[in-house]
């Protein structure tokens, strides 16, 4: 333009140099070594590649290169390679809205010869040889002074390598913000480990310049949660959902549209995949991997959704670990939105945000009772920390998050332990709950047993196994029965019952000697949870009396060959004068014969040819170790006085409750096999899950558990004490 001589002189406007636009143009699609290394990644991935390696030196800025086993680039193509808007995703422009590729407009290779030294070599699978071609500022330069720009053959496999040298040597600006070379190569290996993730079939290796072993290195063929494990951890791996779903159209039905589809086709259907920690997990830091269209992009719209959703489950200040694929139609992504920014929005935003919160919602709701309470979590949360440090901590990490905008890179997932807020404590009671989880989803119950759908009274009715309902007390005209709930209440310890009523779970301590550990305000008790389930399944008995539900047995066995079992092992058998046969017929009699007493006031089946059908279930979700059985049928005979009403029921009860307590026959077992570990798992699931909360809400202890079975072995203020002297 002209220049103007008007009165206020304003200053000529010019043209810029080419140059000089194309530098600032590359400044925005290229910001860090990391994002160079996004778009060329992207690349390696369109091309088909299995195999990614990349060298890198002092973060990338000195070198960053990238070898593929891709297709490879037509000897053709290499003098238009780095020209802007050169590709060859796209055809026409109306492709762009089609395009389903990574980076499609054809600009990471030509911003990047705007502000680096970039030089590619290449061979396609037909090609003899490969090709070696440096490029400047978008266009063949030629590699040593005197030589001529072409392209120049050399040795070289299939596939490309990208080598970038001195990034941002021309704008010092941009070199100048960039942050320490450490800074720069986290970052790259953040990019790295995210596309290694949502890319399990590829292999991708990265190391330093010169460095003898990759800091980054995954097998080709594995599966997102086998890549997660070997790149996040095993303590994220192991506290992973998975939910896969997909929609047509419109957003508005939020249920029904969860169906099975091959793809997001039409405009408004769209697919996603998520793999995501439950409430077990915490991390200081959220980990969000969201790839749309198998781009890795930033959300901050999802974010603050997923993050809202997990703040119902985590305590205040913990994070999950999330990967979310979103496959939406392509005309739906925003396409006024350049395709470098990380930032998208595409149609429907809202509607999919929702609908996929909801999903994971549902999903995590469904394991909320699952949460395995790592009992230092609640030391260390109780104790260690005072909530004004913790509430400075949370601001420090909060400024360091406004510093920086990605996730550092590396970071090792923070066990669930470390540091967790003092709120903890908190917001583990709330999710003690029991309500929505049922033990048969929890594990697979081994035994041969299927715990019948409802109370022997209520016919056919079909109950909901998932929710833990109280549990009446069933009405008894028997005197005996009420007098026995009389003298349990009458029993009960008024503190003791405090205790429990208003404990924490700590943790097991020792299974086999039925040791666990319990918080109520500020002490910590020591418990003999064998003793405490012993009285509680006996007041579970006296409760239920007459209106148990069954837990029935298939096949039903032999009551006599299981009575057989069990005293063949007992030892003390001759004291009684009696022969072991002889011992096992008096049992069997002596069972028999009360067989309708048994059933209608327990529920205990037994068919007229000596079946054993069902048992009386004492607790919804809690399967009694079923090895126990022919010791309780044994001692049924013996042990129970059947000749007096109250007596009866009382030691009738007592063993009941006796065979119900939780552990291994022997107590001195260590689980070896697989399935003796998933038993005792499954036990101490059991114990934690459904033991303690029924403790807290139908046990009137008894003081006679108090002197023996509960003690008192640290105190917070005592605690304190001898910290402070330290
Ligand atoms: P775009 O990816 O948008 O097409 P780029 O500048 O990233 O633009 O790449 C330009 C072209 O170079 C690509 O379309 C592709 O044909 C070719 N190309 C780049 N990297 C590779 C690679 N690693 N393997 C094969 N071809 C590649
Ligand atoms: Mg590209």
């Amino acid at each position: 333009m002209d220049d103007q001589n008007v009165p206020n002189e304003p200053l000529p406007i010019r043209r810029l140099q080419e140059s000089l636009i194309n530098r600032i143009a590359a400044g925005e699609i290229i910001h860090r070594p990391a994002s160079a290394l996004k778009e060329l990644l992207e690349n390696c991935l369109d091309a088909g590649s299995t195999s990614i390696r990349v060298t890198v030196k002092d973060g990338g800025m000195k070198l960053l290169q990238i070898q593929d086993n891709g297709c490879g680039i037509r000897k053709a193509d290499l003098p238009i390679l780095a020209e802007r808007f050169t590709t060859s995703k796209l055809s026409t422009f109306s492709d762009l809205s089609r395009i389903t590729t990574y980076g499609f407009r054809g600009e990471a290779l030509a911003s990047i010869s705007h502000v680096a030294h970039l030089s590619v070599v290449t061979k396609t699978k037909t090609e003899t040889c490969a090709w070696k071609a440096y490029y400047l500022d978008g266009a063949l330069v030629e590699g040593k002074p005197g030589q001529t720009p072409d392209p120049k053959p050399c040795a070289g496999n299939d596939g490309t390598t990208i080598i970038i040298e001195d990034l941002f040597y021309n704008t010092p600006t941009r070199l100048s913000a960039l942050r320490s070379t450490s800074e720069e190569y986290s970052r790259i290996l953040d990019v790295l480990t995210k596309y290694a993730v949502h890319n399990p079939k590829v292999s991708f290796v990265c190391k330093k310049a010169g460095s003898p072993s990759p800091d980054l290195s995954t097998p080709s063929s594995s599966e997102i949660p086998q890549a997660i494990r070997l790149l996040y951890g095993h303590s994220i791996a192991k506290d992973l959902l998975h939910v896969a779903f997909s929609s047509k159209k419109k957003a508005e039905n939020e249920d029904e549209d969860m169906e099975e589809d091959s793809g997001p086709q039409d405009s408004g259907s769209w697919a996603a995949e998520a793999h995501f920690t439950n409430a077990n997990y915490q991390s200081k830091k959220m980990i969000f991997l969201l790839f749309i269209n198998h781009r890795l992009v930033e959300s901050s719209r999802m974010k603050r959704a997923l993050e809202a959703v997990y703040s119902g489950v985590l305590p205040k200040g913990a994070s999950p670990f999330i990967y979310l694929s979103l496959q939406i139609n392509p005309r739906d992504v925003d396409v006024n939105v350049h395709p470098t920014k990380k930032e998208v929005h595409f149609l429907n935003e809202d509607g999919i945000t929702d609908q996929i919160s909801d999903t994971l919602q549902r999903s995590l709701a469904s394991q909320s009772n699952s949460r395995v309470f790592e009992y230092q979590t609640l030391l260390t949360g109780g104790i260690a920390e005072t909530e004004q440090s913790t509430s400075k901590k949370r601001k420090g990490k909060e400024r360091a998050r406004d510093e920086g905008e990605e996730e550092e890179a590396g970071e090792a997932p923070k066990p669930a332990a470390a540091g967790a807020p003092k709120k903890t404590l908190s917001q583990y009671k709330v999710r003690t709950s029991l309500q929505d989880r049922t033990l048969e989803s929890m594990f697979p119950v081994a035994n041969p047993t299927r715990i019948d759908s409802g109370p022997s009274s209520a016919k056919g009715k079909s109950v909901d196994t998932s929710k833990s309902r109280e549990i009446k007390e069933s009405e008894c005209i028997l005197t005996s029965v009420q007098k026995l709930r009389q003298r349990a209440i009458k029993g009960k310890h008024r503190q003791l019952s405090e205790i429990l009523e208003k404990h924490t779970f700590v943790g097991i301590v020792d299974i086999n000697k039925c040791l666990s550990l319990i918080q109520h305000s500020t002490k910590l008790y020591l418990v003999n949870h064998g003793a405490l389930a012993e009285e509680l399944f006996y007041q579970l008995g006296l409760r239920q009396f007459g209106n148990f539900s069954r837990l029935k047995l298939q096949p039903p066995p032999p009551l006599r060959t299981l009575i057989e079992i069990a005293v063949e092992v007992e030892e003390a058998t001759e004291e009684s004068g009696l022969t072991k046969p002889q011992i096992v017929d008096r049992i069997v009699e002596t069972i028999m014969a009360r067989r309708d007493m048994l059933a209608e006031y327990f529920s205990f089946n037994i068919t007229p040819t000596g079946l054993v059908e069902s048992l009386p279930l004492l607790l919804r979700d809690y399967t009694p170790n079923l090895d126990k059985l022919p010791s309780l049928l044994m001692r049924l005979g013996p042990q129970v006085d059947w000749n007096s009403e109250m007596e009866c029921f009382e030691s009738f009860l007592r063993e009941l409750a006796y065979f119900y307590v939780p552990g291994p026959l022997s107590a001195t077992a260590v689980p070896e096999t697989e399935e003796e570990q998933a038993q005792d798992k499954a036990e101490r699931w059991q114990i934690q899950h459904i033991v303690f909360p029924s403790l807290r809400r139908y046990m009137a202890a008894p003081k006679a558990l108090l002197d023996r079975d509960v003690v008192q072995i640290a105190s917070l203020p005592d605690l304190y004490k001898v910290f402070e002297r330290c």
